[in-house]
Parts: C-alpha cells; sequence; structure tokens
C-alpha cells in the first residue's frame, strides 16, 4: 500500500514541517514518500503528478491558506481515481472533521497532531483493503460512520529521539524554515484555533540545540519559530537567544511570536548588549488596546507594561519588531480601533499589521457570530464583512487605511519621507493619516496589476502637495534607496541634459573630492546622477554597489564644510 503526503504551501520559499513530521514518524513502517506544492500551482497539474506516483492513499494537510484549494484537489482526485482513499488532517479541518467528510469527500479526518495517529490509521486501512472501513474506532480519526474529535497530541520526547525532519537530505540549503521548540498554548484567545489545545509541551533543549546547529551550518536563510508564544518560560528563552548570538552568521534572521508582559528585564537587556542588529525579529500581537475588547476575546494584558517592554527594545536598536493589531473585535467600533491603531503606532515599531479578524472554524468566536452580529464569508479565511460594532463600509474604509500602511510604512521604502511625516503628525492622529492616505488611492486608485515603483512614489508626493506639505527631497532620496543602479526618476526632471552632463564631469575631474570619498572618475561618470538641492549647492547620489559601503551613497557637492 503506498501512501503519498501532500500540501499546499503558500510560497515556493516555505516548507512544510508538518509533512517532513508525519513522513519521518512512518517512513519505517509504511511505504510512503511526501511532495509539496504552492498555492498558485494548477491544481490538475498536482492531481497529475499525484496520481502518477499510484498511490492507494494520498494525505493532506489543509491549513487556512490552502483549505479551498485542497477541497477542489480532492474532488479532482477522488474523480479520477475513485478508488484512492484520502486522509485530511491539519488545524483547519481537526475540529469540524464532519464538513470535510461531506464536503470535501475524504475518507478519513485526523484531529490533531498525526504523527502517531497516521500509522495506526494506515495499518488499520490496509488490515481493510476490502474498503470496509465502518468498523475502523480510533482516537482523533473520523470516518463517515465514526466521529472522534478528540484532538490528538504527540509525545514530543519521542519524536525527538526520532530522525530530525530538519536534516532530510532531500531539503536544499537556503531555505525559509519553520521551527518548533513547543507546542501548544496555555492562552485562551477566543479567535485562535490556538486556544483549543490545552496546556503547552517543550521538546528537549538539546535537540533544540544540535538542530539550530544544523540550519546554521546549511545556510538556512530564515528561521520561523512557530512556538505559539516562545517566551514563556524565561530560561529556556534565553538559553535559545544564547545559543544563536554564540553561533551568529550574517544573512540569517531568526523570527519568534513574543508576548510582549513576559518579556524580563533581564532578557531585553541582554538582548541590547549583546544581540548583533537585525538577527532577531519579534512579531508581538497587540491586536487591541480597549479593555471591554481584551476582556470579551479573554486577552489579558497590561498595555503600559507592554508599551515600557517595547520602548525599552526600541531603545536598544537591535531587535525588528512587528506589532500586530485585529479590526473587527468584539465592543471595537470604528472610533475604539482608531484609538487602539494610534496608542499601537505610537510605539513605532518597524512594521504594524493592520489583520482584519477572520471566523475560523471551531473557535468560540465563530460560535458566538450571532451574539456580535457577525456576517461573514463563508469561504476561508472567513474573514469578517460586518458586525455590531463595525458597518460594511466603515470595514472597507479599514482596508484602505491597510493598504496605505503597508505600501508606505511597512515596506520600509519610505523611511525618510514617513519619519519626517509622523515627526510632525499629532500622535492621536496616525490612524488618520493612513485614513486619508487610503482614502486618496479609494479616489485615485493605482493599475490593478503591474504598477510601477514611481507610481506609488508619485501618488504619495501627490498626496502630500494636496495637503500644503512638500517633502520632495526625503521622497528623491527613499526613492534612490530602492536601487542599486541609477534610475528614471517619478519626477519631472528640473534639471537639463546639459546642465546634468556639464555637472557630472566637473565633479569627475575634481580630484580633490574623489579623493575625500574614495571614488574614481568612471564612477561618477557612468553611476552618479545630480540633483539641486539650493543654491548652494547640489546632492550627488553614488550607486557603487561594490558592498564595501552605504549604498546609494549621498554626498553634498560642493562638500559641506564640516
Ligand atoms: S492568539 Fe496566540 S496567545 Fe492567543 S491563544 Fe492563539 S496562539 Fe495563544
Amino acid at each position: 500500500m503506498k501512501t503519498i503526503l501532500t500540501t499546499l504551501n503558500a510560497k515556493y520559499i516555505h516548507t512544510s514541517s508538518a509533512l517532513r513530521w508525519l513522513y519521518i514518524a512512518n517512513k519505517n513502517r509504511f511505504d510512503i514518500s511526501f511532495k509539496e506544492f504552492i498555492i498558485k500551482d494548477n491544481l490538475h497539474k498536482i492531481a497529475a503528478e499525484l496520481l502518477a506516483l499510484k498511490p492507494d492513499v494520498i494525505g493532506l494537510c489543509v491549513y487556512i491558506w490552502n483549505v479551498e484549494q485542497s477541497l477542489k484537489l480532492t474532488a479532482i482526485l477522488k474523480s479520477q481515481k475513485p478508488s484512492l482513499i484520502l486522509i485530511a488532517g491539519g488545524p483547519e479541518v481537526s475540529y469540524e472533521p464532519e464538513f470535510f467528510l461531506e464536503k470535501g469527500g475524504v475518507d478519513f479526518v485526523i484531529s490533531g497532531e498525526g504523527e502517531f495517529v497516521l500509522g495506526d490509521l494506515l495499518s488499520a486501512i490496509s488490515n481493510n483493503l476490502s474498503g470496509d472501513f465502518s468498523r475502523i474506532c480510533i482516537e482523533s480519526v473520523s470516518h463517515v460512520h465514526y466521529i472522534n474529535k478528540t484532538i490528538a497530541k504527540a509525545d514530543l520526547k519521542k519524536l525527538a529521539e526520532m530522525p530530525s525532519p530538519y536534516q532530510l537530505d532531500e531539503d536544499r540549503e537556503n531555505r525559509y524554515v519553520y521551527f518548533e521548540t513547543s507546542r501548544g498554548c496555555p492562552y485562551q484567545c477566543q479567535y485562535c484555533l490556538s486556544a483549543l489545545e490545552k496546556g503547552i509541551r517543550f521538546f528537549p533543549l538539546e535537540y533544540v540545540f544540535q538542530n539550530l546547529e544544523y540550519l546554521l551550518h546549511k545556510n538556512a536563510r530564515q528561521v520561523k519559530f512557530t512556538d505559539r508564544t516562545f517566551n514563556l518560560n524565561p530560561k529556556r528563552t534565553l538559553a535559545v537567544f544564547d545559543f544563536l548570538i554564540a553561533h551568529y552568521k550574517p544573512g540569517i534572521s531568526f523570527q519568534f511570536e513574543i508576548y510582549a508582559d513576559l518579556l524580563t528585564e533581564e532578557i531585553i537587556n541582554h538582548l541590547n548588549t549583546v544581540l548583533p542588529p537585525h538577527f532577531f525579529r519579534f512579531e508581538i500581537g497587540i491586536q487591541s488596546t480597549n479593555e471591554p475588547t481584551n476582556h470579551a476575546i479573554k486577552r489579558f494584558q497590561n498595555f503600559d507594561l507592554v508599551t515600557e517592554r517595547i520602548q525599552k527594545l526600541r531603545e536598544g536598536h537591535k531587535v525588528d519588531l512587528h506589532l500586530d493589531l485585529i479590526a473587527g473585535l468584539p465592543f471595537e467600533s470604528f472610533e475604539l480601533f482608531t484609538k487602539s491603531f494610534n496608542d499601537v503606532f505610537a510605539l513605532r515599531a518597524k512594521e504594524l499589521q493592520l489583520g482584519f479578524l477572520k471566523l475560523l472554524r471551531g473557535t468560540s468566536l465563530r460560535r458566538d457570530a450571532e451574539l456580535h452580529g457577525y456576517q461573514f464569508n463563508p469561504l476561508a479565511p472567513y474573514e469578517i464583512l460586518s458586525s455590531k460594532y463595525l458597518s460594511e463600509g466603515e470595514l472597507q474604509r479599514l482596508q484602505f487605511a491597510e493598504f496605505a500602511l503597508d505600501t508606505y510604512w511597512n515596506s520600509g521604502k519610505f523611511k525618510h519621507t514617513m519619519q519626517s511625516l509622523i515627526d510632525k503628525t499629532n500622535k492621536d492622529c496616525y490612524f488618520e493619516l493612513f485614513d486619508e492616505m487610503g482614502q486618496s488611492f479609494k479616489k485615485n486608485p493605482l493599475p490593478e496589476q503591474g504598477y510601477l515603483l514611481e507610481d506609488v512614489f508619485l501618488h504619495l508626493h501627490q498626496f502630500l502637495l494636496s495637503k500644503g506639505i512638500d517633502l520632495f527631497a526625503e521622497l528623491r532620496k527613499d526613492y534612490y534607496s530602492c536601487f542599486k543602479i541609477r534610475p528614471h526618476g517619478f519626477w519631472e526632471n528640473r534639471m537639463d541634459k546639459k546642465t546634468r552632463k556639464r555637472l557630472l564631469y566637473q565633479i569627475a575631474n575634481d580630484k580633490q573630492f574623489l579623493k575625500i570619498y574614495g571614488l574614481e572618475r568612471k564612477t561618477i561618470e557612468k553611476q552618479a546622477v545630480i540633483d539641486e538641492i539650493d543654491d548652494n549647492g547640489y546632492m550627488l547620489t553614488v550607486f557603487c554597489n561594490d558592498g564595501s559601503r552605504e549604498n546609494p551613497l549621498f554626498l553634498f557637492y560642493p562638500p559641506k564644510e564640516k
């Protein structure tokens, strides 16, 4: 009996650790292999590739990002090979197996962590190859004749004794790796599936270190820890941080989900002292600062403490910070959300993600949808459309603000401009700024597809001018910073070609200037642009691109007296 495990990853660079675990835990007992695809792949091609391997059983890992595609894929597979046995697992199917047995046409659903349950199920299937599965009764396995929603929990110590799923020969180097040091979450956030699991379990630290060392050696590009709250245990947290710092390698970064209340001063001071910049990225979910909202979703946090901790981290300039907010939570109106946004934006994290509430299958909030008047999309990711607290129009307005936030703040491409703009903005009005920007996108939308970076710069320039703000110099600097070779520009050239050529020629022959900045004549002629700043001089932008210094290099000409 041949089994293929598969899933549709969100992006090509992602790899599924679940598939690898299922494979490792069962490869010695069964004829089993795994194959990954991405959600953009053609489903008929995926089905053909899978069926060409002549499987008897296909196991699918189903997540919120691939559930709709997975349902279509199961239908294609069944129509092309009706005798094929389909098993679905993953967070998206675990809590409502009946739905997937009926709508997805799968034969079995595994609820929870499937490493060991899959083995029991494959044994039972191979003993019943005549096709009568009605008598199969396994905990955490459902089929049309038997529903068992017990959420399976694998023994992590046993898993750690197996060959490592992070060290498979077939995995390429330079990967984006999902890595877990624990499973489960002790918190109860009512919109989250992890709240339905009780307790937390840890992998042994030696196991964690041994695998991290391997990944560092194999040049993983980015490692994302999937621990729901990485810093639950301060001692373990510090041990892992210290291990990574001791094995620091440039060009790789580690991402952690952090509960800010639990970050101790000791850890923050330590990181601020010894951590190399941009090595760690912390994702911190704040979601709302409105107390009745936090109470309703059972998310208990002390925002004053969170603020203090985040400010301390920011002062150290070592950790890249990503904060999360969710729009659409209970009891949070448009005005109250505006306040949450302003409270959180004031922390000036590198990124602020504005997400929209999704009513996931199995969550308490989905069960209470009527209570809060939630209307939501029946298709994944089940985003809300309106509620008692937010109208459809208000949610759409928030979506435009989110687009502006993502484009102009989170992208990091407008650092000088946004810094200047935010410094001028009243701290109670950050949201209003992104809201206005969002509305300007609504009035003058960017082309649906294939718009240029120049369009986005020009849009912001025109928006600012319409408000009587001229930040052209900052925008120009940001624009140049996006390139490695000299670009065309998003503005109408203010200097005629002849003058520009004459000036670059003059600078290229200014031996003293070249000496001061260690530049060569041909670099100025071929890799520099010149712009007038004021009556006293010019800004020379040099695209050195030799890796030895900041690129581009912004210089005054003539040089300013120090
Ligand atoms: S949102 Fe985070 S902290 Fe809350 S239950 Fe889910 S995983 Fe745990």
